[in-house]
């Protein structure tokens, strides 16, 4: 068995054939996982002891003759922002560098439920805000492609492993892009899917509106098996949709004749020339498929970095006012009074973007400017989702670029923060309007660095962006099929 190249088909033919048992998957995923993880600083810690014992559960329950479930001996790793009991869960910040998990997120739940074996967690930016993995207090991840560059971010971690071959899949969070652009930098697929469509209970809060859990696989149909399990409605988010979930691998099958495509012409304009040439060539090969390709307007766009960094910060400082050296972190010692313990604990265990943020989170928030810089930038927010909403009057799906760029040099953009927000350039817009995003690998650039093409839909259409997507790989991802 060769752990970096199973998929979670071959897994669950393996178990049924006994070619191998879930133990001998959930040992050689760890120890090959652990081996790799000095070349990229992907993981943050293991927890074998829950894989093995996860892993003994579907051997289990293949013994008896009982149905081990539909992600049966998948090995997965998950983000640091999502809980899982008993396991460390640092959100890559010193300040939780010892906090143990009190509970199982939703997801997590889910995920093992029906049959996954958690790895452990994977690294990422501090409490998830970053573009690049350097934001970890942890250090950085180094991308398995190209180890002198970043992976990405904020899930850089989930995504490394994927590319790595080291997890079959992983769970990243997205509130601007961190799932989709890790993706498209490290060459597998990311989901963020419709805001709601998946419980975010037991993730930690970053910009609540804007958060999401999602998928990372070698393959679309891998990724929507993986959603397939997360989805649906959790009383204990109350953000989580009722809509009932579509049955997500049911369609694919290369089939997407007449799908109507929008591109944005606002997202064509700061494109890097060889990124620009490889989606070129990814939407030609769409019309090669059947699809209508069309020029659309996202007329909002240009104003979408600035509306997300005012409600992201906002939300962001008022979310991480809880770690205050009370509840859940170490506490500063030999502090004089409270207000000194506060300040140093929070002085000492946030990193400087955390600060950044909650510093311009506080400002935009505050009284005098609230009216003129938060809800100036929801009524922004407003415009942006209606441009998408009345595209898909039009349209079944848009593509566009995920990234104007492909993976970057370590420490090449870590002093020029506006550099590293302005990446996010075409991911943000998805996330403000809540609707589902994926990132598909649309080949390479002469440097063989991976490309990825993001597709949008309709809220709760994860379907039809799965279905263009599948049929997108099988004539080879926009490689050289043209
Ligand atoms: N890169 C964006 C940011 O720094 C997005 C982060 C994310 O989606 N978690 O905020």
């Amino acid at each position: 068995m060769d752990v970096a190249s199973l998929s979670i088909d071959s897994i669950s033919k393996g178990l049924r054939n006994r070619v191998f048992s879930a133990r001998d998957i959930a040992g050689q995923a760890l120890a090959f996982a652990q081996a790799e993880n000095e070349k990229t600083n992907a993981y943050l810690h293991f927890c074998p002891e829950r894989a093995l014992a996860a892993a003994d559960r579907v051997d289990a329950a293949l013994a008896h003759g009982d149905d081990p479930g539909p992600l049966a001996g998948v090995p997965i790793a998950v983000k640091d922002v999502i809980l899982v009991k008993d396991v460390r869960h640092t959100c890559a910040s010193r300040l939780l560098e010892n906090y143990l998990a009190p509970y199982d997120a939703t997801a997590i739940i889910r995920l093992e439920e029906a049959g996954a074996i958690i790895l452990g967690k994977a690294n990422c930016d501090e409490f998830a805000m970053g573009s690049s993995n350097e934001n970890s207090a942890f250090g950085p991840v180094r991308n398995p492609v190209d180890l002198t560059r970043v992976p990405g971010g904020s899930s850089g971690g989930s995504a490394a492993v994927v590319a790595q071959g080291t997890a079959v899949v992983s769970l990243g969070s997205d509130t601007g892009g961190s799932i989709r652009q890790p993706a498209s930098f490290c060459g597998v697929v990311g989901v963020t899917p419709t805001y709601g469509r998946v419980s975010r209970y037991g993730l930690t809060a970053f910009a609540s509106s804007l958060d999401h859990i999602g998928p990372f696989a070698r393959s679309t149909r891998d990724a929507a098996r993986v959603l397939q399990v997360m989805a649906g409605r959790d009383p204990l988010d109350s953000t989580s949709a009722f809509a009932p979930v579509d049955d997500y691998t049911a369609g694919l099958n290369g089939n997407v004749r007449g799908m109507r495509i929008g591109l944005p012409k606002e997202y064509f304009a700061h494109l890097e020339s060889e990124s620009g040439d490889l989606i070129h060539r990814g939407i030609r090969a769409l019309e090669k498929l059947g699809c209508t390709v069309r020029e659309i307007s996202l007329p909002h766009t240009e104003y979408a970095i600035s509306c997300y960094y005012i409600i992201c910060t906002a939300e962001a400082s008022s979310n991480l006012a809880r770690y205050d050296g009370v509840r859940y972190t170490a506490r500063a010692e030999n502090a004089a009074t409270l207000s000194d313990m506060y300040r140093n604990t929070r002085g000492n265990g946030f990193g400087a973007e955390c600060k950044r943020r909650i510093m311009l989170g506080t400002y935009v928030l505050s009284a005098g400017y609230y009216d003129a810089y938060y809800r100036k930038a929801q009524q922004v927010r407003t415009l942006i989702s209606r441009d998408f909403s009345q595209a898909f009057e039009q349209v079944d799906a848009v593509v566009a670029p995920v990234s104007p760029f492909p993976a970057f040099k370590l420490d090449e953009k870590l002093d020029d923060p506006m550099q590293m927000y302005l990446s996010d350039i075409f991911t943000i817009t998805g996330s403000l309007a809540g609707i589902p995003c994926m990132s598909v690998p649309c080949g390479k650039t002469a440097q063989g660095l991976p490309v990825g093409m993001q597709i949008l839909t309709n809220h709760f259409h994860e379907a039809a962006m799965f279905r263009l997507a599948d049929a997108f790989e099988r004539i080879g991802g926009g490689g050289a099929v043209i």
